[in-house]
């Protein structure tokens, strides 16, 4: 073919495009930075060895696309607090995120609520980024939560009344500090946030795999509709939520979770709008025998009764409904298929049943499904410390605390045990250099992982390991070795609470 033995003989990125129709293919194998190296591999590839079960395939040239100090994958809670403390730390810091937008779970899955930012006293314990985030949002009047005065309050009259807005505002009779946020406006926040910082973001791209030399991660292999390309650093942070880069590190991981817990569903959510809720909540008061009986009936046609509601400005027609899919793995696709497609179906069925049956629902319709589908569990690092139960079952602090997490779901215990502290090796993977996992797979147990696993919290393991990434780098020194006192000075600095 004559493209390919001109470009065997080195024709410039000029000369390709005046002397071809610049058709599909070629302009992919071109690469959004015009590599010539690209086409010519991919031209020079030997066909890949078939056997029946698996494939060789042949070794091939990758673009570097870029240096950085700290690159991250995955822009969800996670990778937010890590991309954002890494660049204001002064790491030249590069995001990689699969989706179009930022936000994970916190947008994209529909999950639309900060929770547990205060203990049950009332005091708050997380801030830091998530505050930032919610400030923002207040700005465009795109939050719900209950006032300040009112965190810690056991009045029964407040406590009905919020529990009454949202299940999240009230823990052990004591309204609590929870957040419900405006998803659309996060993504347009998020992006500012990180264009601020000066994140280098990909969107549209998978990162598949880091870049290893022996033990040590060099940078990472990410896939878009520009082709394959590595980004290579001297710190690399797994920010997937499911660790997607942990099977190809090396680094010790588990996934098992006893079915029982709430991280062992995956859900397939979607929003109601146009719902008359006034309507709907008069029906309930005057008919709750009626429609309890109508709730069974829904589950008994296949569909899926309860929602929460939306409570912004503005929002007062609009309901959240995440129904739970059981499942043999979170990072299986024909899982992840069959849940979307269940999902669906199961959807419709519920739908149909409230717009026919239900007052208020008359003239509702679905608005939307979850840009992504609801993950909560899959691969765990085995790090440096590994949290247990008994690690909620304790008020002492660790030395290398970087976070503090309220504990407000466990009845007495959480009365005993307000705090649960968050040690910095809980995001070091054993085995591995250059390598933080900041997001739900810190290293714990599924029960401990199970309370934790939160938004609001994986932002703030996020933020330890975007300044602990760039302490490492500007002082030289691996990330087991940083100086923890600076750590934390520099998180409290940039907004954390901790304890001291
Ligand atoms: C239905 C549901 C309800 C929930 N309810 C609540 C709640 O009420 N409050 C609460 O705080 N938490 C809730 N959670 C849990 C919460 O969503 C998680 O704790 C939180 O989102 C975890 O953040 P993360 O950054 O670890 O992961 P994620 O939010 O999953 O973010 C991971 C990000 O990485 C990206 N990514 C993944 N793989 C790759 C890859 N290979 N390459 C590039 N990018 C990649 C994803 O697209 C995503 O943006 C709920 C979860 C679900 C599913």
């Amino acid at each position: 073919m004559k493209l390919s033995k001109e470009l065997e003989t080195g024709i410039t990125r000029r000369k390709f495009f005046k002397s071809t129709a610049m058709t599909g293919a070629a302009a992919f194998a071109m690469g959004a930075g015009g590599s010539e190296l690209s086409l010519f591999a991919q031209s020079k590839k030997p066909s890949p060895k078939v056997s029946g079960k698996t494939i060789s395939e042949a070794a091939r040239q990758t673009r570097v696309c870029r240096t950085a100090d700290v690159v991250v994958v995955g822009g969800g809670p996670g990778g937010i607090g890590a991309a954002l403390t890494a660049a204001r730390s002064g790491a030249n810091t590069v995001l990689i995120e699969r989706y179009e937008h930022l936000g994970g779970m916190g947008t994209g899955g529909l999950v639309t609520i900060i929770p547990n930012l205060s203990d049950l006293s009332g005091k708050q314990q997380i801030a830091g980024i998530s505050q930032e985030w919610i400030d923002r949002l207040k700005r465009r009047d795109a939050v719900d939560h209950p006032k300040k005065e009112h965190w810690g309050s056991k009045d029964p009259k407040l406590v009905a009344y919020y529990e009454n807005r949202s299940f999240f505002n009230v823990r052990e009779k004591t309204v609590i500090y929870s957040v419900h946020i405006d998803a659309e406006i996060s993504k347009c926040i998020l992006q500012d946030m990180m264009k601020e910082a000066g994140v280098k973001t990909y969107l549209h791209s998978w990162g598949t795999e880091p870049v290893m030399d022996g033990n040590q991660v060099k940078g990472v292999i990410f896939e878009s509709k520009s082709g394959r390309q590595a980004v290579l650093s001297k710190v690399v942070i797994d920010s997937t939520g499911d660790g997607d880069l942990l099977p190809y590190s090396g680094a010790e991981f588990k996934s098992d979770i006893d079915p029982s817990l709430r991280i062992a569903n995956l859900s397939f959510s979607y929003w109601i709008a146009n719902v008359d809720l006034k309507k709907y909540q008069d029906y309930r008061k005057t008919h709750a025998k009626e429609l309890a009986e109508q709730m069974r009936e829904i589950r008994k046609r296949g569909g899926h009764a309860g929602f929460l509601t939306s409570n912004l400005k503005d929002q007062e027609g609009l309901v959240w409904v995440f129904p739970r899919y059981a499942n043999s793995s979170q990072v299986d696709v024909e899982e992840l298929t069959r849940v979307e497609f269940l999902g669906r179906q199961e959807m419709l069925i519920s739908h149909d049943y409230y717009k026919k049956n239900i007052p208020g629902f008359e003239k509702s319709y679905i608005v939307l499904t979850n840009p992504q589908l609801g993950t909560r569990g899959a691969r765990r690092i085995v790090g440096e410390y590994l949290l247990t139960e008994k690690d909620m079952n304790t008020n002492v602090p660790f030395e290398d605390t970087v976070a503090v997490f309220p504990d407000v779901d466990r009845g007495q215990d959480s009365q005993k045990y307000p705090l649960t502290y968050m040690p910095y090796r809980c995001m070091i993977p054993r085995k591995v250099n250059n390598l933080l996992v900041a997001c739900r797979a810190f290293s714990s147990n599924a029960v401990v992982n199970n309370f934790f696993n939160l938004i609001p919290h994986c932002i703030a393991l996020g933020e330890a390991a975007g300044i602990a990434a760039a302490q490492a780098i500007s002082s030289g020194v691996d990330l087991r070795k940083i100086n923890i006192r600076a750590l934390q000075a520099s998180l409290k600095k940039q907004g954390a609470i901790l304890p001291g």
